[in-house]
């Protein structure tokens, strides 16, 4: 029979089977999709998950690695700024005036980089801590007027350094108190400042803060930066605030920057809800703008604002208070920060105990009684909160604070883990100085009115008067740049006592051809005649110091002997300080007898060069009135006792 369809049933069958065999085929096919799918997937994600886990470590160990560099970091520059400003401190009486002179300008040298180098690890720091979502404000209740003091002390001296004019223009209506995060506004008008110093090759910079308007207890602030510098393009304006930028490249690679400090500082005004933006002209000069709202806490007016000038050489540090019977406890692993600490407080004399580690400070505590304990927060086995809970156990009272090298962790996480308040390394000595004295109790402390200390010299005393007529010093420069009328006396006597042995390292290291000596003694002799007000002189060492950098021996060639001719008629323009000296009506003329043993103990002194037993016959000899021709003679031998000229002393014994 025929099949109807006209297909036979082998060829169903062979139709059946090849659909059969296609089911199979695309069923495999998908079961190996499936298989291959889910591995593909399964390793794209476990490269995805590895990638998001190695992205997280390198996160949390860039993170670490961040805390650990600015406690590793921080910690020893606290050490050289503590122990440089010890020495800045140290009593100058009895040193050798030109050494120390050389002394202090490498000092202040030490200061400022120091300074730049705590800076660059503060900006990397709050880059890491913005990135990662961990800045947050610290507000706190703060005086107006103290926090714009110190941002011009410290740009006052910037631009005194570089002759800039520097104006200052404070809103009198601005509030006596207010409360914000202070921190962050200080940081960001700092940075405004110090920029417009570094951008500002000659000129001037302008800071004006007022109060733009106020409703209830809460004002807007507007702070405004203004300076003559380099200007910046209008095309580069739209990169100002970003992170690692720096604009016009070629024209400021000498001028050091991250391109870090406008980008946190324009993150910190968005955080406390400001704004900061800028107008400029290239060529020209910029002009940065913070606006931001502050709670007032006082709103009496500041009234003029008084800025209290704070460069140069002092005189003996004056403390805000003395207290010779308070005992204060200070806590740290590392002795080195002990004893800047100690050194910091000498002047106030109170008593500083010091401990090496947390049992130390505990067994301490049991067995004395302290007034106050600073407490470093890392140290190896027992940390500084485990010491906070312990000593809590025997003096619950006793106020304690933590010393931190950690800027990540604000007063919060201190006042949370029972401390008083917190002081972060490097410490500020006011700062310092200020707790203490908040909780030392009243009849132990007696407190130094530090605007009396200084007012004791508001004019030049009479028999000084001749220096306003003195040709080649500014005395009103002069008295601003060495911080005093008293600071500018010490200084013209260091000044003239130290012209010869200058002048003679200056000609010998010329003559030597030791350029690089010249330079180094021009460079801070440049200092030396703007701290006295000999602007022009000044001037003239830094043309030198310039032409000694660039190894231009030509205008060194025609420059020397008309310089030092110019330093050395200082001489003769401020001999009358000899007078100064030696004119003191009120002292007792000396006894005979007296002068006579004197003169035979330095016979057997100065050919022994016993340097302190000939001072004290000099500083001895100091205290009386000497009839004149002994007068000059000592003042002489003093002379060169300073620059321990042992052969001319000998020669000057053999004649008198
Ligand atoms: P830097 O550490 O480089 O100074 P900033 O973030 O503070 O970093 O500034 C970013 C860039 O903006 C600077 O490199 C500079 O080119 C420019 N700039 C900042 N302030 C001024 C200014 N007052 N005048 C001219 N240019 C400025």
């Amino acid at each position: 029979m025929n099949d109807l369809t006209g297909l036979g049933s082998t060829d169903h069958l062979s139709i059946i089977n090849i659909l059969f065999l296609i089911l199979i085929a695309i069923l495999g096919g998908l079961i190996v999709w499936l298989i291959m799918r889910s591995t593909v997937i399964k390793r794209q994600y476990e490269e995805i998950r590895k990638a998001k886990e190695e992205a997280e470590r390198a996160y949390t160990s860039k993170s670490r690695f961040l805390a650990n560099m600015s406690h590793e970091i921080r910690t020893p520059i606290n050490t050289i700024m503590g122990m440089n400003e010890m020495a800045i401190r140290e009593d100058a009486r009895g040193v050798p005036k030109d050494y120390f002179i050389s002394m202090m300008n490498y000092a202040f040298d030490i200061r400022n980089a120091s300074e730049s180098l705590l800076g660059l690890i503060n900006d990397l720091l709050d880059i890491s801590k913005i990135e990662s979502g961990k800045m947050h404000l610290v507000e706190q209740e703060y005086d107006t007027q103290d926090m714009l003091r110190s941002i011009v002390s410290m740009i006052r001296v910037r631009t005194v350094e570089k002759e800039l004019t520097f104006e200052v223009v404070i809103d009198e209506v601005m509030p006596k108190r207010l409360y914000g995060d202070m921190g962050k506004i200080k940081q960001i008008v700092l940075n405004l400042l110090t920029n417009a110093v570094k951008y500002t090759p000659r000129g001037g910079l302008i800071l004006n803060v007022s109060m733009e308007s106020r409703e209830n207890d809460v004002c807007t602030l507007c702070f405004a930066v203004k300076d003559t510098g380099i200007g910046i393009k209008e095309e580069d304006m739209g990169r100002l605030f970003t992170a690692y930028d720096r604009l016009d490249e070629e024209k400021n690679a000498e001028i050091q920057g991250t391109g870090l400090g406008l980008d946190i500082s324009n993150r910190f005004a968005e955080l406390m809800g400001g704004q900061l933006w800028c107008e400029s002209t290239y060529g020209e000069g910029s002009e940065f703008f913070l606006s931001l709202g502050q709670k007032i806490v006082d709103a009496t007016p500041i009234g003029i604002f008084i800025e209290h000038d704070d460069i140069g050489a002092k005189g003996p540090y004056v403390p805000h208070f003395i207290a010779p019977d308070a005992d204060i406890l200070v806590v740290d692993d590392n002795p080195l920060n002990l004893s800047v600490i100690k050194g910091l407080l000498k002047a106030t004399r109170v008593f500083v105990t010091t401990a090496l580690s947390g049992e130390e400070a505990i067994d301490k505590i049991k067995d004395n009684h302290f007034d106050f304990v600073l407490l470093d927060h890392m140290m190896p086995e027992m940390d500084g909160i485990e010491t906070l809970e312990k000593i809590r156990e025997i003096e619950p009272d006793i106020p304690v604070y933590a010393l931190t090298a950690n800027s990540t962790t604000g007063e919060d996480f201190y006042l949370s883990k029972g401390f008083d308040g917190y002081l972060s390394k490097p410490v500020d000595t006011e700062v310092l100085e200020k707790v203490i004295l908040k909780y030392l109790p009243e009849e132990m402390v007696e407190v130094i009115d530090r605007d009396e200390v200084v007012e004791e010299l508001k004019e030049l005393p009479e028999n000084m008067l001749w220096i306003n007529e003195t040709e080649g010093i500014d005395v009103d420069e002069g008295i601003k740049n060495s911080g005093g009328i008293g600071s500018f006396i010490f200084a013209l006597e260091l000044f003239l006592d130290t012209i010869d042995s200058n002048t003679k390292v200056i000609r010998d290291s010329y003559e030597e051809g030791n350029i690089r000596l010249y330079t180094i003694k021009v460079h801070s002799l440049k200092s030396s005649c703007r701290i006295i007000g000999a602007r022009e002189l000044s001037e003239y060492a830094l043309k030198l110091e310039k032409a000694g950098k660039r190894n231009d021996i030509a205008f060194i060639d025609a420059n020397n002997d008309i310089f030092l001719a110019e330093y050395e008629a200082y001489k003769e323009k401020l001999k009358s300080l000899k007078v100064v000296v030696s004119d003191d009506e009120d002292k007792e003329l000396i006894p005979a007898d007296e002068l006579e043993d004197a003169y035979a103990t330095l016979k057997e002194m100065i050919p022994l060069m016993d340097y302190d037993a000939v001072s004290m016959v000099v500083d001895g000899l100091m205290e009386y009135k000497l009839p004149d021709d002994d007068a000059i003679k000592i003042y002489d031998l003093s002379k060169m006792l300073k620059i321990f000229d042992w052969d001319a002393m000998e020669e000057w014994i053999k004649n008198v």
